[in-house]
C-alpha cells in the first residue's frame, strides 16, 4: 500500500483499515465481514475501498481501470445494496444471489455490501443467512451497519466485526485544514457543523453554496421573533429553495462524469447497462444530498441556540460555532430564557427526526418555524405588558 492508495483518503480508522488489510494479505480475507460504528465514519467507503482492493493488482490503487469500475459503481462483480424505502427487501437479496451465483466477469472477487444492513426484512436476512452458512467460493459479503443490535445474532456470528470510531474533532480540524488548504477558523467551523460527519464536513468546507446558504439561514434566524406568521411561509419556502441549489451543481457534475466516461470508453457510447448503473447511483447522490441539505440547515439552527446558551450559560465566547455573529448573538443572550432557548433546540430535533420518513420538507419547515416563533414571540410580547 502506498500513500496514494484508496485506503489514505480514509481519515482517522487506522484499527479497521490495518484489521482489513492484515486480512486480505494474508490471502484469506474471509467470506463475511460486519463494519459497524457510528454514522458517517467511513464504513461504507471502506467496504467499496475493500471491494476495490480484492480486484487490483495493487491492493486498491485508485488508478487502474478495476479500481475506477468499483469507485464508479459501475464493476460488474462489485454489487452495492442498499434500502429501497426503509428497508432491504426479499426481492434485492434474491436477486444480488442470482447474480452471485453467475461466473465472475472481470475481478476476482465478487464483492457485495451491504449498507444498512439492519434493515433487511426478516426473510431477506433469512436467505442471506442461508448462503453465509455456505458460502461460494470467491465472494466476499460487506455488511454495514450502525445499528447492529438490529441484526439477527446469527448472521453476526457468522462474520468478521470490524469496529470503526467517532473522528476526534482535533483530527477532522487538522484533515480539513491540511488537505483543503482552509483557515484553522474555516476547518473549525465546518468541523462544528458537521456533526461529527467527515463527508458533510468536507461538503461545506469545499461549497461556496452551502457557505453563503449558512449565511442566509443566520441572517433569517436573527429576525425570527420579529416576522409575522405570514412571513413564516416565506422563510419555508426560502429554505426549500437552499436545499435545492447545491442539487444543480450537483447535477453537473453528474453530466460532467458521463461525458468524460465517455471519451475514455472510446466506444462511441456508454453501454446501456453501465449507464444505467451511473444513473442509479447519481439519483442516490441526488437524493443524499437532498436529505443533506435538510440536515445541514437544521444543524446551522442548532448551532445558533446553542450559541446563545453558551453566552448566556458560561459565557464561552471561545466554543460559539458562529463567531461572526457574535453581535447578533448577545442580543438573543438578553432577550431569551433559557428554558425557551431549550425548547427550541427540542423543537428542532424533532424536526431532524422526521428526516427518516419522505416527509414534506417545507411543510416540516413550516411546523418547526411556526413552534419556534411560538415560544421566542411570545417571550417578546412579555416586555409589552
Ligand atoms: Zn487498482
Amino acid at each position: 500500500m502506498n500513500d496514494n492508495s484508496l485506503w489514505s483518503g480514509i481519515v482517522g480508522q487506522k484499527d479497521a483499515i490495518d484489521k482489513i488489510i492484515s486480512a486480505l494479505r494474508s490471502g484469506e480475507p474471509g467470506h463475511a465481514w460486519l463494519f459497524i460504528g457510528p454514522r458517517g465514519v467511513g464504513k461504507w467507503t471502506t467496504a467499496k475501498v475493500m471491494a476495490a482492493a480484492l480486484n487490483c493488482e495493487e491492493e486498491g490503487c485508485g488508478r487502474c481501470v478495476s479500481c475506477g469500475k468499483v469507485l464508479r459503481e459501475i464493476h460488474p462483480d462489485v454489487f452495492l445494496i442498499e434500502p429501497e424505502g426503509n428497508f432491504i427487501l426479499i426481492d434485492q437479496i434474491r436477486q444480488l444471489l442470482q447474480s452471485v451465483a453467475l461466473k465472475n466477469f472481470e475481478g476476482r472477487t465478487k464483492v457485495i455490501v451491504i449498507d444498512e444492513a439492519e434493515r433487511m426484512t426478516a426473510e431477506a436476512a433469512n436467505i442471506l443467512l442461508k448462503t453465509l452458512e455456505e458460502p461460494p467460493q470467491d465472494v466476499v459479503f460487506v455488511l454495514v451497519s450502525s445499528n447492529p443490535e438490529a441484526i439477527l445474532p446469527t448472521i453476526i456470528s457468522r462474520c468478521r466485526m470490524v469496529q470503526f470510531k467517532s473522528l476526534p474533532a482535533s483530527e477532522m480540524i487538522s484533515f480539513l485544514a491540511g488537505r483543503y488548504n482552509l483557515s484553522y477558523d474555516e476547518a473549525i467551523l465546518a468541523t462544528k457543523l458537521s456533526g461529527g460527519i467527515l463527508g458533510t464536513a468536507v461538503s461545506f468546507a469545499t461549497s461556496a453554496i452551502k457557505k453563503e446558504r449558512r449565511k442566509a439561514i443566520l441572517k433569517v434566524v436573527q429576525g425570527l421573533d420579529r416576522f409575522d406568521l405570514a412571513r413564516l411561509t416565506f422563510v419555508a419556502e426560502d429554505f426549500v429553495s437552499e436545499i435545492k441549489k447545491p442539487l444543480a451543481e450537483l447535477k453537473d457534475k453528474h453530466k460532467k462524469e458521463l461525458k468524460e466516461l465517455k471519451a475514455q470508453l472510446n466506444l462511441g457510447d456508454i453501454p446501456l447497462q453501465v449507464r444505467r448503473r451511473i444513473e442509479q447511483r447519481q439519483k442516490r447522490e441526488l437524493s443524499r444530498e437532498e436529505h443533506q441539505g435538510f440536515e445541514d440547515i437544521l444543524n446551522i439552527l442548532v448551532s445558533w441556540y446553542r450559541d446563545i446558551i453558551l453566552l448566556k450559560e458560561a459565557d464561552r465566547q471561545d466554543l460559539l460555532t458562529n463567531q461572526d455573529c457574535i453581535l447578533a448573538l448577545r442580543e438573543y443572550v438578553d432577550l431569551l430564557t433559557s428554558e425557551d432557548v431549550y425548547k427550541c433546540l427540542q423543537i428542532i430535533e424533532k424536526t431532524k427526526q422526521y428526516l427518516r420518513f419522505n416527509v414534506n420538507m417545507q411543510l416540516a419547515f413550516e411546523t418547526m418555524l411556526f413552534k419556534i416563533h411560538d415560544v421566542i414571540a411570545v417571550q417578546n410580547s412579555g416586555y409589552n405588558y
